[in-house]
């Protein structure tokens, strides 16, 4: 194979996964001026686009199962232009020695520097009969086999109750299907966020129409679409969305770098045990300053910001210019069908939990950690609290000060 402008056999910078976290990335590092070609390999094959509308305004039958674009700034869409972008090619090896990559197409890439933003895929259940009509629900490509099956279905199942199977659930009765959401827990999210918020998703959700089965494992699932549960019922559909929570892809690393919980554990700097390596989004585990430890975050602006560290680091690299740091404090937005929660949160739990009913449906929920200090906060129309939480959180604040004189000093 012959090196050309546009398939350099060298990549200044290469960059694996089109999610936010590597589009950011590959853009940062454009953008600062980085030396050399930037490589893009991605395993999608659709021009990047957004994953939240899926479960959403997607599965609603809102809108299409159409890309809906990552980068929008006029700026970043000029740096992204100069990026070579190969869709549809999965890098299958990574050898940080000879800093080369292995795809599975038998090609292989050397690189310069390295960022591994290969996000996570949806775990599988066990038991599901061959021909099931089983989906997952992570890519486009997923939303689009969705929408083809929705077209002949009037009842599912959704299997999980995470905030992916909680939007499903209300969108797929939002737009009338018969839906019976199927979940280990008491409540919705209720491991997450306490049980008065997961009573408040469940009427959410069964004002929706949306049937729930709490307290119940999946033992198998049947062709064409029936689910067998541990009392020994069933429920069967037309399909089965199975939303059960995600891993991290770190297959294609092997051993070359240093991980925890299945994660690449990276710097602040998002620089991993390799010093040109670079991780950011949902496959990373990330030192965080403020929380002073390291934090699993799996949400869309966080993979954005935690890329761009991850981009303008590499293109420094060398250079001896100050890195930057990842130092935001994580948080989204779920849409459950006409409820907007908003959470805020290190993500790695909480001891006390404080409920704050605002009456016509608004409440803030407060998480504090066992020395009293704010580790969250969960909103429901709500904004201020929500915007104050985050401020509290990157203060240090404690729980009291959160919930009593409102008081932001600096917690002790
Ligand atoms: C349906 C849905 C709804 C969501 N809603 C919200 C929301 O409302 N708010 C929110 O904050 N978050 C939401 N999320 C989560 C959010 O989308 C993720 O946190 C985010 O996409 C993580 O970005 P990432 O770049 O780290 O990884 P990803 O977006 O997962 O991208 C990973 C990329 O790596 C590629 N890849 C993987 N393995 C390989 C390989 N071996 N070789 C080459 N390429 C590879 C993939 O093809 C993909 O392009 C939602 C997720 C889903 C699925």
């Amino acid at each position: 194979m012959t090196s050309t402008p546009t398939s350099p056999e060298t990549a200044g910078l290469l960059v694996l996964g089109s999610g936010p976290a590597g589009v950011h990335a590959a853009t940062a590092y454009v953008r600062a001026g980085g030396s050399g070609p930037v490589v893009l390999l991605s395993a999608d094959r659709d021009e990047p686009y957004q994953r939240p509308p899926l479960s959403k305004s997607v599965l609603a039958g809102e809108d299409a199962p159409e890309p809906t674009p990552v980068l929008e700034d006029d700026e970043d869409l000029a740096a992204f232009a100069q990026v070579d972008l190969r869709l549809g090619t999965r890098v299958a090896s990574v050898d940080t020695g000879s800093r080369r990559v292995g795809t599975d197409g038998g090609g292989s890439l050397s690189y310069d520097r390295l960022v591994v933003a290969t996000g996570a895929s949806p775990v599988e259940l066990d038991g599901v009969e061959a021909g099931a009509r089983v989906f997952p629900l992570r890519t486009l490509e997923h939303g689009k086999q969705l929408v083809e099956a929705l077209g002949t279905a009037s009842s599912a199942v959704v299997v999980g109750s995470g905030f992916i199977g909680c939007e499903a659930a209300a969108s797929l009765a939002g737009r009338g299907v018969r839906t019976t959401l199927v979940t280990p827990e008491p409540a919705p999210q209720a491991a997450r966020l306490g049980d008065w918020a997961g009573e408040r998703i469940a009427a959410w959700l069964r004002d929706a129409g949306v049937e729930l089965r709490t307290e119940r494992e999946v033992t198998a699932i049947g062709a064409p679409a029936t689910v067998r549960l541990d009392d020994d019922s069933e429920v069967a559909a037309d399909l089965v969305l199975v939303a059960v929570g995600v891993a991290p892809s770190t297959g294609l690393l092997g051993s070359s770098l240093t991980t925890e919980d299945d994660r690449v554990l990276v710097e602040a700097s998002m620089q991993t045990s390799d010093e040109r390596v670079w991780a950011a989004g949902d496959v990373a585990k990330s030192q965080h300053p403020v929380a002073g430890r390291a934090l699993s975050v799996e949400h869309w602006y966080d993979a954005e910001a935690m890329g761009r560290t991850a981009g303008r680091n590499a293109a420094a690299y060398g250079t001896g210019a100050e890195r930057e740091e990842w130092s935001e404090v994580p948080g989204f937005w779920s849409d459950i069908g006409e409820h907007t929660l908003k959470y805020s949160a290190w993500g790695d739990g909480y001891d006390h939990a404080e409920t704050v009913d605002h009456g016509e449906g608004a409440f803030t929920v407060w998480y504090a950690d066992a020395a009293g200090r704010l580790v969250g906060v969960l909103t429901h129309e709500r904004d201020e609290d929500y915007e104050r939480g985050s401020e509290l959180m990157a203060e240090g604040a404690t729980l009291a000060q959160a919930t009593g004189s409102g008081s932001t000093g600096s917690g002790s």
